[in-house]
């Protein structure tokens, strides 16, 4: 068993994203309803945390709000100011239109990207081996003076400064997993020679316009940029692979002193805004193999930090899945949709989704040679 430390608010669920049909503001013939990023899936995952019996084998880590001078190592003085001033009226949007939240959302916001400070720091401080940071809003679409698809602040980007100015940890890898392109975090470390940014990802998802092989970092940090773009429709199979051929020689090529990995489960079979096929055991797997890698390059210090994900049945399962994974511990709690799921032919690993994995695979090795 490992110590895992888990962080969790009840503040996360408090963020609000207004009356949405899933992703469309709510009038005229749209009937108002949920924004698909709405609190329930992650409120449903720490329920499944509690009523499993797990949280009794993690480590809970207190959340705190983030200061400022935090965010400021990453975000910019106006947006900063910007996003606190509309929040403290009656919310707004995080600057692309498909950002909305509520008043009070600044606060929350600071506390997400401090949330995954504090498990940051944990780890750094080895009070736990690992971490999960349950937080809400997400982070990895963020980018330096602008919010953009649900998130407000980059909460890995700025635990990853922290860990700079505090810790003194120069080098980091980024694995993200979530099923849209982890552009935040690229955008920032582009041209950072000690970050390495991974990001695995349904192709010309969101954004549409960013996360292919040819994006590689600039200058001093060309080749630390590494995107696996696979087709719509991948299953466990492709990912597994992906997380093995990709991210593992990348990050042993790299040698971090820390991971942080961009926990999203919007590529399960259940999502509706993915268009993949992993299940709760696709991610156990992906999830052990990363722990794995960070045991043998930089003494198990990883941290997860919870990103995407919109199915409330089903995020609990994928979840728990990985906190399990994380912890060594095992509850005993089956998936209970995996009859519905397991079978699917999508899980073996296709042609075509064998060639996007073996040109970034290449990518790893070149990686390799500079290294
Ligand atoms: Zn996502």
């Amino acid at each position: 068993m490992r110590r895992t430390g888990y962080i969790w608010h009840e503040l996360y669920a408090w963020h609000d994203t207004g009356t949405h049909a899933g992703v469309i503001p709510a009038g005229g013939p749209v009937q108002p309803y949920l924004n698909f990023e709405s609190p329930e899936s992650k409120t449903r995952m720490a329920s499944l945390v509690e009523v499993s019996g797990l949280i009794d084998d993690l480590v809970k880590i207190p959340a705190r709000p983030a200061t400022e001078e935090d965010v400021l190592r990453i975000h910019t003085p106006d947006y900063v100011a910007r996003i606190k001033s509309d929040s403290e009226k009656h919310g707004g949007d995080g600057g692309d239109g498909w950002t909305p939240f509520g008043k009070g959302s600044f606060e929350i916001a600071l506390l997400a990207a401090g949330g995954t400070i504090a498990a940051t720091e944990a780890v750094l401080n080895g009070t736990v081996d690992n971490a999960y940071a349950l937080v809400r809003p997400p982070g990895h679409h963020a980018v330096r003076d602008s919010g953009k698809g649900y998130c407000i602040f980059s909460n890995v980007s700025v635990a990853i400064e922290y860990a700079r100015a505090v810790h003194n940890i120069e080098r980091i890898a980024i694995v993200d997993y979530d099923v849209h392109h982890g552009n935040g975090a690229q955008d920032i470390y582009y041209s950072d020679p000690n970050v390495l940014t991974i990001s695995i990802h349904q192709e010309f998802l969101f954004p549409a316009d960013s996360g292919t092989l040819a994006e590689r970092g600039d200058g001093a940090a060309h080749g630390t940029c590494i995107n696996v773009p696979l087709p719509a429709g991948c299953g466990n199979g492709a990912y597994t692979d992906a997380i093995q051929r990709v991210a593992g020689p990348a990050i042993r090529a790299f040698q971090p002193q820390l991971i942080m990995v961009s926990s999203g489960f919007d590529a399960s079979a259940a999502d509706p805004l993915g268009r993949m096929a992993v299940t709760a055991s696709g991610y156990r797997d992906m999830a052990t193999e990363l722990v794995s890698i960070a045991e043998e390059v930089c003494e198990g210090r990883v941290v997860f930090s919870h990103e995407g994900g919109y199915s409330p049945v089903y995020v609990p399962f994928c979840g728990l899945a990985v906190l399990e994974a994380l912890s060594g511990s095992q509850t005993g709690v089956q998936d209970a949709f995996s009859d519905l799921f397991e079978g699917s032919p999508a899980h073996s690993l296709k042609p075509w989704q064998d060639d996007v994995i073996s040109a970034a695979e290449e990518l790893a090795q070149q990686l390799q040679l500079k290294v």
